[in-house]
C-alpha cells in the first residue's frame, strides 16, 4: 500500500473547503483499497501527502470558462518526492457526500403569521 505522511500544509491554505478528518479517512481507505499498489507515475515512489482542501477546476462551457455554476470536486495527492498532483473525483468516490440543495420555489413561501 502507499504510504502517506503526517505533513500538513493547512496553515498555508485556506480553511474553506477542507476535507474533515472522516473524509480524510475515507480518502485514505479508499486509496488503499481501489489503488494499493499505487505509486507516483513520475518518479514512481510510493509516498504522498493527501491535500488538506478539495480542488474543483473551473468548467469548459461552450468556449468559456463557468464560474460560479457546477462543480467537480476532487481530492488530491501530492508526491512525497516529485511532488506530481493526482485527484481523484470526491463525489464519485464517495468521499464527500453532497448536501441537498434546498429546492426552488417558483412561488414566495406564504408568511406563517399573515402578515404582509
Ligand atoms: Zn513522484
Amino acid at each position: 500500500m502507499p504510504s502517506f505522511s503526517a505533513v500538513s500544509w493547512g496553515d498555508i491554505l485556506s480553511s474553506d473547503g477542507k476535507l474533515t478528518p472522516a473524509e480524510r479517512e475515507k480518502a485514505v481507505a479508499w486509496i488503499n483499497r481501489k489503488a494499493p499498489q499505487l505509486s507516483c507515475p513520475s518518479c514512481g515512489q510510493r509516498k504522498f501527502t493527501l491535500g488538506e482542501n478539495y480542488l474543483a477546476p473551473p468548467v469548459w462551457y461552450g468556449g468559456n470558462m463557468m464560474l460560479g455554476g457546477i462543480s467537480y470536486p476532487m481530492f488530491f495527492l501530492v508526491c512525497d518526492n516529485c511532488f506530481h498532483v493526482m485527484t481523484y473525483s470526491a463525489i464519485a468516490s464517495g468521499v464527500l457526500v453532497p448536501s441537498q440543495p434546498a429546492p426552488i420555489s417558483e412561488t414566495p413561501e406564504p408568511n406563517e403569521k399573515g402578515e404582509k
